[in-house]
C-alpha cells in the first residue's frame, strides 16, 4: 500500500456529509464555509508514542483520543465541533493497525458530526497531530479570563481516573471493559454538551489535561484571581476508590492528568440557573470551591486543614 491507497482505502470513506464543506478531501486544499453570525474557533493537538500514550495501546483507543483531546479543547471554548485535518506520522503501514485506529477515530467523529477534510501522511515515529475547527457564535466564546472573585468553581465528570487507568496500563495490568478507570484513559468523553450549556452560564472556563491544580492554576493566571478549592468536594469515582486510598485518589485528582473534564466558574446568582440545566450536561458536575481575590491557590478540607501533600501537574520541559 502507498500513501494513496491507505489514505483512499482508511481516511477518504467517511459517511458523514457537511453541507458547510465545499471541496474535502482529495485536493490541494480543502475549501470550508463558516455561516455569518458564527466565528471559527480552531486548535491543534499532537499525540507522541510514549509520551501521551504507551506505544502499545489498542489502535482504537489512539484514534479516539487523538480526536477526543482537541474536541475536549472546543468544549472548553463553548464551541461546536465541526472539522477535522489528521497528519498521521507512522513507522509501518500496518493494515490491521490503521483501520482499528481509524475506526476509533470515526466512531467518535461521527457522534459529534465532525467531518475530516483533510490531512498529511508520512513515515516517521508514531504521532498523530489533529487540528479541530468548531463555530461559536460571534462574541460568544468562553474564556480562560473572565472568573471574577465571589464566582462558584465546579468541575464535570471524574477526576483521577484516567491517570489511575493509565498507571495501571503502565502496569502491563490487562485492559478489560469493566476497568471504568482505565476506559476513561483509552477512550475519554469529550465534555461538548457541558461545554455549550455552559456558553450562558459559566463566566470563565479551562479543560483539565493536565491534572486539575495546575489547569485551574491557568484559569486563575489569565483571570488574576485566586481559589479556595475544597479537598473533600471532589469528585472521585467508586471505581477510583477501589483501586487507591482517599489521599493517592484526591493527589491523581489534583496532579494526574488526562482526564478532560471542564473545570469553570459561574457567578453565584447563575448557580440556580445550572442546576436547573444539569440534566442537559451529560455527566455530573460537582462544585468544588470559590474564586478569591488572593492570587493563590489554597486546598481546604472539612476539618479547615490544609491539604499537606506538594501539588504538581505534568509538563513536558
Ligand atoms: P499534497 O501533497 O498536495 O499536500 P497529499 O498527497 O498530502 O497532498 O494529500 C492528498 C489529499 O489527501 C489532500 O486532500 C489531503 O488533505 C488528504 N490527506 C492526506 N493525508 C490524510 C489523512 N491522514 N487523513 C485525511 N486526509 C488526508
Ligand atoms: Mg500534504
Amino acid at each position: 500500500m502507498d500513501e494513496f491507497e491507505i489514505i483512499r482505502r482508511f481516511f477518504f470513506g467517511q459517511s458523514l456529509q457537511r453541507n458547510d464543506v465545499r471541496l474535502g478531501i482529495g485536493d490541494d486544499a480543502a475549501i470550508l464555509r463558516v455561516p455569518p453570525g458564527q466565528e471559527l474557533v480552531v486548535s491543534v493537538d499532537s499525540l507522541v508514542a510514549s509520551v501521551h500514550f504507551p506505544e502499545d495501546l489498542q489502535a482504537s483507543a489512539i484514534g479516539h483520543r487523538a480526536l477526543a483531546v482537541n474536541l475536549s479543547d472546543l468544549a472548553a471554548m463553548g464551541a461546536t465541533p465541526v472539522w477535522a485535518l489528521l497528519a498521521l506520522s507512522l513507522p509501518s503501514a500496518d493494515e490491521g493497525w490503521i483501520s482499528e485506529f481509524a475506526r476509533g477515530f470515526f466512531a467518535l467523529a461521527e457522534r459529534y458530526q465532525v467531518a475530516l477534510v483533510g490531512g498529511n501522511l508520512a513515515r516517521g515515529p508514531l504521532n498523530i497531530t489533529v487540528t479541530v475547527h468548531g463555530f461559536v457564535p460571534s462574541g460568544r466564546a468562553l474564556l480562560r479570563t473572565g472568573a471574577q472573585p465571589g464566582d462558584q468553581l465546579c468541575v464535570t465528570g471524574w477526576l483521577g481516573d484516567a491517570a489511575d487507568g493509565l498507571q495501571r496500563l503502565q502496569a502491563h495490568m490487562a485492559m478489560t471493559e469493566t476497568d471504568t478507570c482505565m476506559q476513561r484513559f483509552c477512550f475519554p468523553e469529550p465534555r461538548i454538551q457541558a461545554g455549550l450549556v455552559l456558553r450562558d452560564i459559566a463566566s470563565s472556563a479551562i479543560d483539565i489535561s493536565d491534572g486539575l491544580a495546575a489547569d485551574l492554576g491557568h484559569l486563575l493566571q489569565a483571570s488574576g484571581a485566586g481559589a479556595q478549592l475544597q479537598i473533600d468536594q471532589l469528585p472521585l469515582s467508586s471505581s477510583l476508590l477501589q483501586h487507591r486510598t482517599q489521599d493517592q485518589a484526591v493527589n491523581l485528582a489534583l496532579s494526574g492528568g488526562d482526564d478532560y473534564e471542564l473545570c469553570f466558574t459561574v457567578p453565584t446568582e447563575r448557580m440556580p440557573l445550572l442546576e436547573s440545566h444539569a440534566r442537559e450536561f451529560g455527566c455530573p458536575v460537582k462544585h468544588i470551591g470559590e474564586i478569591t481575590t488572593s492570587n493563590s491557590l489554597q486546598y481546604l478540607r472539612n476539618n479547615n486543614t490544609d491539604w499537606p501533600l506538594p501539588v504538581a501537574g505534568y509538563k513536558h520541559f
